[in-house]
């Protein structure tokens, strides 16, 4: 039997703020020993208050908007009730009936196919305490109880793993443009759940859907999906029956495996947060922040079409991190447009063959964009041969030296110097009778060789063009 497959996503994201949701202990809960971030307020000790962290309200309602969510005038918080030992308060504060983000949407673009993916919400929450598990015992690390954390729920209306994983990356992407997140999944800044179901195509039934949990890479959730789905179709193929349960995915088998089932929606009891009034946003402070946002990745891809004459695909892979696509306005602003090409050639070439082979950041890489646009500017103007500059940026990553100190310390630079490379092409042609005479009978072949021999020579420092024009002149001329 033939399946379409429908995915709906839960993204949580921590909110890069100074402060916690609703206390003044860092939200720097990571790189610090364990309970150090704490107060009576994150701890839950009977009698405290909490106050809205207003950063993370503005965050929440960036994403929002950079999602093409309404943001309703009223909004509020919400108490979500249940019990497990990482929720301080026995509740978590949520929202539940009146998120700050309603009805959005975001586009993806899988294999060329462009599809709007609908935003049911984007709201705001706290995260909870932190359990480490070691053995029979569990350890809890509070400073993580408390952390701003922002929900972004998708409809369910992806129809493939492929689908769902361009959502994320899109989604990722949006959320570093804005800022708002560090959103690293390895550290849990960027964390999805996926529902999915099958059903028979064309079917309008809809099936128990099962809630995908553990996935902390792009890779293992498209893996996760791929499996499930395939998993639910042989369920149903050999006349087995599917049950709404929640899955955790395991890595190292490639598998996932019932955690627990539920056959009725949970009842947490959701009732208005007593301790905290509604939030009412101004119109006029959503305007400020819908008017302060940043270009964001589709529009920016575009403007490097239009602005740049750069390919689609180009474009994509430069904007598909706010940090290349600086780093290459960066360094055409000092070459000028004219090199964007070049510029984006390198960049997305060997500078990118170098930072992946090294597992680096390019905000990290020792290339400076100057640096780079003057290594342009020296093949541009003749300075150094293509060959010898991919050496001399391969060097320049390793050191963090400039080009121009490079090619002087190692004498690299380009020979155009007629006289020069006639000397040797001399002493080629000499070496090499053979080849020469097969060129004067139209072996057009020996040219390529005799070019090869010259530049070997001379370390591959000629200039190519030259070489050939004083063999030719050479051969000519016999
Ligand atoms: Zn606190």
């Amino acid at each position: 039997m033939d399946y379409e497959i429908v995915i709906g996503l839960e993204v949580h994201i921590q909110l890069l703020t100074k402060s916690k949701m609703f206390c003044g202990c860092s939200s720097d809960y990571a790189s610090t020993p364990p309970n150090t971030h704490v107060c009576p307020v994150c701890l839950a000790m009977p009698g405290v208050l909490p106050v809205m962290n207003e950063k993370a309200i503005e965050c929440t309602v960036m994403t929002a908007l950079a999602l093409n969510c309404t943001i309703p005038e009223y909004t509020k918080f919400d108490r979500k009730n249940y019990f497990y030992p990482d929720l301080m308060k026995g509740y978590q504060i949520s929202q539940y009936d009146a998120p700050i983000g309603k009805r959005g949407w975001l586009t993806i673009d899988s294999n060329g196919n462009k599809k709007r993916v609908n935003i049911t919400r984007v709201h705001l929450e706290e995260d909870t305490a932190k359990l480490l598990h070691r053995g029979d015992y569990s350890l809890i690390d509070v400073n993580r109880s408390g952390v701003p954390l922002m929900e972004v729920v998708s409809e369910p209306e992806m129809s493939s793993p492929e689908e769902a994983r361009d959502y994320l990356i899109r989604l990722h992407n949006i959320l570093r443009y804005l800022g708002v997140s560090t959103a690293n999944m390895d550290e849990g800044s960027f964390r999805c759940d996926a529902n999915i179901s099958i059903r028979p195509v064309a079917s309008k039934e809809l099936l128990p859907k099962v809630e995908v949990k553990n996935m902390n890479s792009f890779k293992a959730i498209y893996q996760a999906l791929k499996y499930e789905a395939e998993r639910q179709g042989q369920v149903l193929d050999e006349g087995g029956e599917l049950v709404q349960e929640t899955r955790g995915w395991i890595e190292e088998k490639g598998m996932t495996v019932t955690q627990r089932t539920k056959e009725y929606a949970e009842d947490y009891r959701y009732f208005p947060e007593p301790d905290l009034p509604p939030l009412v946003l101004e119109r006029s402070w959503i305007e400020e922040i819908r008017a302060g946002l940043p270009e964001l990745p589709e529009a920016r891809r575009d403007r490097f079409m239009t602005q740049y004459g750069l390919s689609l695909y180009d474009a994509s892979i430069l904007t598909g991190s706010r940090t290349m696509a600086d780093y290459f306005e960066d360094c055409v602003r000092l070459t000028g447009p004219g090199k964007a090409k070049m510029a984006s050639n390198w960049l997305l070439g060997d500078f990118s063959r170098l930072l992946n082979a090294s597992n680096t950041e390019i905000e990290n890489a020792r290339i400076s964009p100057k640096d780079l646009a003057d290594m342009l500017h020296l093949v541009d103007n003749g300075a150094i041969s293509g060959p010898t500059a991919k050496a001399v940026l391969e060097e320049m990553f390793q050191t963090g030296k400039g080009a121009s100190d490079i090619i002087g310390e190692k004498k690299l630079s380009q020979i155009s110097n007629a006289g020069e490379i006639k000397e040797v092409v001399k002493q080629v042609m000499a070496d090499n009778a053979g080849p020469v005479d097969d060129y004067t009978s139209g072996k057009q072949q020996a040219l390529t060789f005799l070019i090869g021999q010259v530049m070997k020579a001379t370390r591959g420092r000629a200039n190519p063009g030259v070489v050939r024009e004083i063999i030719m002149q050479e051969l000519g001329g016999k």
